[in-house]
């Protein structure tokens, strides 16, 4: 995963602009990070453990820099391990797996003093020996490329000629241009104070940028390629904490007005989409995490709604489900970033067999939006907080949206959803804050909480059990309400805290049997229940209930984290925009 962040130009501000925008991309990885520098000395390189954002950097005039915000994959988090690392007069910064690194590093353990135990250092090496062999720059990455089986990105900083060079093959590289410097990131928000003029590298090319120029090649012909310059939408503002302590109860609140911005989509496209579904011999939903209970979600809004069948899979576990796609299959994929690596994989093996992808994705310029037939976006801004909220709220309303669209009742459904957003805005308010956080001190030194929901709510529980693992590291675990007596009711104990979705007859049975072995029910619906000890009110949004419900989730989660002192924008061992697998 990780961000990486390069600087060329005329300003001598390179250093201090890659420190400041890396911390923009730390979300991405936060163990540990360094920075490369060009001065009258040569490259000089500073890493420190820990995050970026804690780091200090010594200032030093560069015209060119390249950094590291780490999500270790291979080697611990060590300061030998994080990047960038220097072979030779190569320097390197690395963002993916070089899945056949061990059979490279074995062949040149005798010619090469390895220091880490990373893969990201033997593509430096490898760099190195094509250098001392006589080729440029751009032959060696050209040929180390073609070695590297796995999904990356580089930057590369060589000691004999100035400038940056970038390859990509799988992992985002965006660069920013139009003033006095030129950026190259893994996101867009590492240059946004600077620039919104973008060039997207797309897979299997490759940039020099030296001063505020830049070529580009396609690294398997060799051929130079133009870039289009593209204005992208996001302001800073949009991308910045603003007031809010943490970017996870920014962007909560946020949904005030993110759902309205996810309805609104291009009437068009949205046919375009469903145009597409309603050709397709099978239909498969592919999400991962998060992503993957949105698509689990429409699963019933389109059976609920267009009485229609679709098959959802984790995009990590397509490989058993591949035969099944084919050329008349239409793949959806949600995804937040666009980026994620699972699911490119299996985009890349649907492309390969003729297949129809469409997308649901927040990133419009996406490595995913850019391969889809049509791509809808979500439209939420960016989302920084490694726990998702806005997007996934964004995604539930995009299925629900297509479910109608589906079902020939658009305007029903968008009516729906208009009505959902309005509560939501009246929903979300201190006073509601405040409420969820006095349940969460009730329950923050909990060591298991189980969640359950029934139909459409029951992917919400399993999004409710991530929510609340991934910011407070509680034991949380969502399951289908009637599926509690064949096991799980085993876990209950005196005072265990279950939290109840929705108050239809069938769950508050199993709510009053969970309590009759002694849990404390949280409950989370539009009417207060006898049964109940507590009560989180949510509005009644008919079938698009899965949207209104994981909000009250989202704010106790956020605060669960706060209770028991953890970073909420980046919990322990994750990171946000997998781009690894
Ligand atoms: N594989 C590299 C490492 O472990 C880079 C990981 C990443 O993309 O964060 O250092």
């Amino acid at each position: 995963m990780c961000g990486i962040f390069g600087v060329t130009g005329t300003a001598k501000t390179a250093a201090d602009n890659v420190f400041a925008g890396l911390k923009n991309l730390e979300y991405r990885g936060y163990d540990s990070w360094g920075v490369a520098l060009r001065d009258t000395e040569g490259i000089q390189i500073t890493k420190q453990v820990g995050k970026i954002s804690e780091g200090t950097m010594e200032g030093s005039d560069a015209y060119e820099a390249v950094g590291h915000s780490r999500w270790a994959t291979h080697g611990g988090v060590t300061l030998d391990n994080s990047h960038p690392h220097r072979v030779g007069g190569v320097v390197v910064v690395h963002n993916g797996i070089f899945e056949n690194y061990l059979s490279y590093k074995t062949k040149l353990e005798d010619e090469i003093d390895f220091k880490s135990e990373t893969d990201s250092e033997v593509i430096a090496a490898l760099l190195h020996i094509e250098i001392q062999n006589g080729s440029s720059p751009q032959e060696a990455l050209t040929h180390v490329s073609s070695l590297i089986e796995g999904r990356f990105a580089i930057l590369v900083m060589f000691d004999s000629m100035p400038g940056i060079w970038a390859v990509r093959r799988g992992s985002p590289l965006i660069l920013g241009r139009g003033g006095e410097q030129t950026y190259i990131a893994s996101d867009i928000p590492a240059f946004l104070e600077m620039t919104n003029v973008v060039n997207y590298l797309d897979d299997n090319q490759m940039a020099y940028l030296h001063g505020v120029e830049v070529d580009f090649w396609d690294l398997l012909t060799g051929e130079e390629i133009e870039k289009r310059n593209i204005e992208v939408e996001w302001d800073i503002e949009s991308a910045d904490k603003g007031e809010h302590p943490h970017f996870m109860i920014k962007e909560i609140l946020e949904q005030k007005e993110t759902i309205a911005r996810a309805i609104n989509q291009d009437k068009e496209q949205i046919d375009a989409f469903t145009t597409a579904l309603k050709k397709a011999g099978g239909i498969y939903i592919i999400g991962c995490g998060t992503a993957h209970k949105a698509a689990m979600a429409t699963e019933y809004f389109f059976a609920q709604i267009a009485g229609k069948k679709v098959n959802v899979v984790a995009a990590s576990e397509v490989e058993s489900f591949k035969t099944f796609i084919r050329p008349n299959t239409a793949l959806v994929c949600i995804s937040q970033s666009g980026e994620t690596a699972d699911i490119m994989e299996v985009v890349e093996y649907a492309e390969s067999v003729d297949a129809t992808v469409l997308s649901i994705t927040n990133v419009a310029s996406s490595s995913l939006a850019r391969a889809s037939t049509v791509a809808l976006p979500v439209k939420v801004g960016p989302e920084k907080a490694v726990a998702s909220t806005k997007a996934t709220t964004g995604q539930i309303t995009i299925g629900f949206l297509l479910a109608h669209a589906y079902a020939d009742t658009f305007t029903k459904g968008l009516g729906i959803l208009l009505g959902a957003a309005a509560n939501i805005n009246d929903m979300i308010n201190p006073r509601y804050e405040e409420h969820i956080e006095s349940v969460a001190k009730k329950f923050k030194d909990t060591e298991n909480l189980f969640i359950i929901g029934r139909a459409s709510l029951y992917p919400i529980a399993l999004e409710a059990a991530i929510k609340i693992q991934e910011v407070s590291y509680i034991h949380a675990q969502g399951f289908a309400a009637g599926e509690l007596k064949h096991g799980p009711i085993a876990l209950i104990e005196e005072g265990t805290p279950c939290i109840v979705l929705g108050d239809d007859q069938e769950t508050i049975s199993n709510a009053t049997e969970l309590k009759s072995r002694g849990a404390v029910i949280i409950g989370i619906s539009t009417t207060e229940q006898p049964v109940f000890d507590h009560w989180l009110r949510v509005p009644d949004a008919e079938l698009a209930q899965p949207l209104v419900s994981i909000i009250p989730i989202q704010i106790l989660s956020y605060h669960f984290a706060l209770l028991r002192g953890h970073d909420p924008d980046m919990p322990r061992n994750l990171a946000k925009s997998v781009t690894v697998k």
